[in-house]
């Protein structure tokens, strides 16, 4: 089954939407647009500033502020625009001048943070999730939170899942009815919508984990997928570093077969196709599910921790579990998407990319195998990539939104990998919407990029 001339169509008419959305220049999202423009023209700028954003949660006061403000931006001569300039050339850290530049650095991240956050308590972020609806989207959230250090923090953690679990189950029935966003051709789905990173439940579900740390996870996990299904909501476990990988899907499956939970479908996992093996993660849940007996949904992904896999795989000089060149990744996105089409009965396929190419694959493949419409759920993270959810929704797709509520402090990590996300030189929405590469090279072929052997070899 060809199905390129059918990709070709869906990605140029997703393109057509998109560029029609783009922000105009008064909007916020065009003045963020050109900000970013610009530190993707100074890629060693751009590692120093990201770092600085990175150091904020970290300072005692203004003057720490200052301070770490001039050390990363004026070292070794750099062409800076004239109002970062400005902000640096104080002499005393301690001065009004540097205050100022302070408190203005430290709003610009805060509300650079607020793009991609979408509230800092339950209250906040269910107005805004409420809100997307009226614009043909719907949310699954999450809560952020990098730094489990011990027992009371995961505990902590656990709480406040619970809490907007209760909360989302009290406000959600009130949201009014939407068949784009409510239904499915395998029927109503679950408003209310979670996603739970399991290494915010212990602070040892790390690659040292113990028998006992597990069965913490275990534990926690139970209480809010009872929580949800109670309430009449969903649980997706998000997929986070390899050395995780094994123990998520272990507990996934675990939970899931429980008596209490076998029957229950509103249950969904993640899989990285930037993984070489994740055809096997793929097969190994297909193969779960078909036991249960119990359909799930797959949220196919690309993969979020890229650079730190390859890193770590040099450092301790093994063989890295990420592929090592982007195409390949594509590549594996496109069949895994064929794959999870072709057994939509088990797996519900959700597809979270802002690639239009591989947004593109999804649709046609569900054409082609004369799926019913809405059979494919797309999604897409708050505050990025913002003409692409208009386009889809235009499109009459379902799309789901990935919401993270947090405070400050989490809340710049975060920041900060979104960042270099969408700066990365082989981002597709740096290529497609920043760099005005061609909507012909962005489209075609993944495979089509891969370098003849010998290239590779050098
Ligand atoms: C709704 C949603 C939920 C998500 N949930 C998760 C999750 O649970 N776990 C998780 O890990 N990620 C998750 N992600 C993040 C996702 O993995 C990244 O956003 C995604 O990788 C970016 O891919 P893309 O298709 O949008 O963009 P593209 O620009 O097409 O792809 C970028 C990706 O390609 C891969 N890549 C980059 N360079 C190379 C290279 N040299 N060689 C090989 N591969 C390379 C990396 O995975 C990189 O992130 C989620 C994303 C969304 C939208």
């Amino acid at each position: 089954m060809n199905i390129e001339p059918l990709v070709q169509r869906i990605g140029r008419e997703i393109f057509a939407h998109a560029r029609r959305a783009a922000p105009g220049v008064l909007e916020q999202g065009w003045w963020q647009q050109r900000g970013l423009e610009w530190t993707m023209r100074h890629e060693h700028l751009k590692a120093r500033l990201f770092e600085f954003i990175g150091s904020l949660p970290g300072q005692p006061n203004a003057a720490a502020v200052a301070r770490s403000l001039r050390d990363h931006l004026c070292s070794n001569g750099d062409d800076l625009p004239w109002p970062l300039r400005l902000a640096v050339d104080f002499d005393d850290e301690h001065s009004w001048h540097a205050r100022l530049s302070a408190w203005a650095a430290t709003m610009a991240a805060h509300r650079m943070a607020r793009q991609f956050i979408v509230g800092s308590t339950p209250h906040e972020a269910l107005a805004t999730v409420g809100g997307m609806r009226r614009y043909g989207r719907c949310a699954t959230l999450d809560i952020l939170g990098e730094d489990v250090s011990n027992d009371t923090i995961a505990e902590g953690f656990c709480r406040r899942y619970l809490d907007l679990i209760e909360a989302l189950s009290a406000v959600a029935p009130t949201w009014r009815y939407d068949a784009l966003l409510d239904d499915a051709p395998f029927g109503l789905l679950p408003r209310s919508n979670v996603s739970v990173k399991l290494s915010a439940l212990s602070p040892n579900f790390s690659p040292h984990r113990r028998p006992i740390d597990v069965m913490l996870v275990r534990e926690r996990l139970r209480r809010i997928v009872r929580a949800a299904r109670d309430g009449g909501g969903f649980i997706n476990v998000d997929m986070e570093h390899f050395v995780l990988r094994d123990a998520t899907l272990a507990v996934f499956e675990a939970i899931f077969s429980e008596p209490e939970f076998r029957d229950w479908p509103h249950a969904g996992i993640v899989i990285q196709a930037y993984l070489r093996d994740s055809r096997g993660d793929l097969d190994r849940v297909l193969a779960w599910v078909r036991r249960r007996g119990t359909p799930i949904t797959v949220r196919l992904v690309k993969g979020a921790y890229w650079d730190y896999e390859t890193a770590a795989a040099e450092r301790e000089s093994r063989e890295s579990p990420v592929w090592a060149e982007k195409w390949e990744s594509d590549a594996q996105f496109e069949a895994l998407t064929r794959v999870m089409l072709e057994n939509s009965a088990w797996v519900r396929p959700a597809f979270g990319s802002h690639n239009i190419r591989s947004i593109a694959v999804a649709l046609a493949c569900e054409q082609a195998l004369a799926l019913p419409p809405r059979t494919v759920e797309l999604q897409m993270l708050y505050g990025m990539g913002d003409p692409l959810k208009d386009a889809v929704v235009a499109m009459k797709q379902r799309l789901r939104v990935y919401c993270p509520m947090g405070a400050w402090v989490p809340g710049v990590a975060y920041l900060v990998r979104r960042l270099l996300e969408n700066t990365a030189n082989e981002s597709f929405l740096r290529q497609g919407f920043a760099e005005g590469i061609s909507e012909a090279v962005l489209l075609q072929p993944p495979q089509r990029l891969a370098k003849p052997a010998a290239d590779r070899r050098e």
